[in-house]
């Protein structure tokens, strides 16, 4: 455990880095977060949060309030995108917790809130780290600088940590983007057809997932997986349109036809991944989530598994201390490493719940009942 003058810092305050930060400052440890953007917005995209991380929501106090502000769907429905027909009804009670669909903003809102106050610090844009060996000195872009013991980098796909770490590299783009859009439940009410809570429509080489994003069920959220030859763009997402939502799904159920028509503003955003790492630490460094892993983002289990590591890493912490960090790092890689390869094979491969499958390993995992393997042991 922390002797109170160690310091942690955090590079990020995406769902990752936000978490880990929450976890850190639980188990005690001094955690200050540093995130480049100068405020969050409510950008409009929803995210699945499985029973597998709402126990971990459970260490910070937020899981009820989670709940609160999502839906909760029975199941996960995998449907035929042109017929309709049924593929897989999974069930998705009965792992422990419950299974939530929401607005990535607000979710992003309550896990900063769980941030103990003054430690968040916005407009910190990471330009350089130097790990001394005694310390790590963080220098930002605004000509600011701290020194942390350790720092954990969650600073997702374009990670600057990682870049330290492992030189200089782009992510691979993987020819598929994902289109973002969501509706207003108001407008799906003249149709006679039914919008479900949870559903996946699969077409052979294209997908759209759609769920509701609040516990009222006010506002609809479809993304999407569409092959397109490259990216040729420098942002991170362009903004995409109804006609070409309409020429990408045409012949396409008539409940897509239908959110396609009631759409009013769409994104694209292009998917990318990495293969796996060959380390996730070295020196005070360490990585977590799509710094470390990124991965095509079709089993919705992406910020889930970078939440996982927060979780994994805060244990490993608490087993060793810092001042043994290595060894906690070397812990956590061990402990963190197959679990997180496998989703992020599958997840590229993009067949989670195609067919009737049980996804209990996905769901059913307790971070916290694992037993912690150590290093010769992996
Ligand atoms: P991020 O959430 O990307 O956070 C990184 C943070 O670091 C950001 O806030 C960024 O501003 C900050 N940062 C970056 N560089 C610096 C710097 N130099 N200095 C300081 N701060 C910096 N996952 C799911 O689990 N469920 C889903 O339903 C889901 N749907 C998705 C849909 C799409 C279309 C996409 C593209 C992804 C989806 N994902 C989903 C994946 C998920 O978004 C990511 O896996 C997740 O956000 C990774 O979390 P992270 O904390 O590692 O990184």
């Amino acid at each position: 455990m922390s002797n109170g003058k160690e310091k942690i810092a955090i590079i990020g305050a995406g769902l990752g880095g936000a978490v880990a930060g929450a976890l850190l400052q639980h188990a005690g440890f001094d955690i200050n977060v540093y995130e480049q953007a100068p405020s969050f917005s409510r950008l409009g995209a929803g995210i699945h949060m499985g029973p597998n991380i709402m126990k971990i929501f459970e260490r910070i106090g937020v899981d009820k309030k989670v709940i609160s502000i999502s839906s909760t769907p029975s199941h996960w429905f995998s449907r035929d995108g042109i017929t309709g027909e049924y593929t897989a009804r999974v069930p998705l009670e009965g792992y422990g917790q419950t299974y939530c669909t929401v607005h990535r903003g607000d979710l992003q809102a309550i896990q900063c809130d769980a941030l103990q106050p003054g430690t968040l610090h916005f407009g910190k844009k990471l330009a350089r780290l130097d790990d001394s060996g005694t310390d790590v000195l963080i220098e930002f872009e605004d000509g600011t600088s701290v020194r942390a013991d350790i720092v954990i980098g969650a600073d997702g796909i374009n990670s600057r940590v990682r870049e330290t770490l492992l030189g200089e590299e782009k992510p691979n783009y993987s020819g598929w983007v994902g289109h973002r859009a969501l509706i207003s439940s108001d407008k799906l009410k003249k149709y006679d057809l039914t919008f479900e809570d949870c559903v996946k429509w699969w077409g052979p080489d294209r997908h759209m997932m759609v769920y509701y994003t609040t516990a009222r069920r006010d506002e609809y959220y479809y993304v999407t997986g569409v092959p397109h030859p490259a990216w040729e763009f420098d942002s991170a997402f362009v903004d995409s349109s109804r006609d070409e939502m309409a020429a990408a799904f045409e012949g396409y159920h008539p409940i897509i036809q239908a959110l396609i028509e009631s759409t009013d503003e769409v994104t694209k955003w292009p998917l990318f991944n990495r293969n796996p790492l060959p380390l996730w630490s070295k020196g005070r460094l360490v990585l977590l989530g799509d710094a470390c892993h990124p991965m095509k983002p079709h089993m919705a289990q992406g910020a889930a598994m970078a939440i996982e590591d927060a979780a994994m890493l805060t244990r490993c912490l608490q087993e060793t201390g810092i001042s043994n960090f290595r060894t906690a790092f070397g812990l956590y890689e061990t402990n963190r490493r197959d679990r997180a390869t496998r989703v992020q094979s599958v997840s590229n491969a993009n067949t989670f719940l195609l067919k009737q499958e049980d996804p209990a390993w996905v769901y059913g995992y307790d971070i916290y009942a694992e037993p912690l393997k150590s290093e010769t042991a992996a």
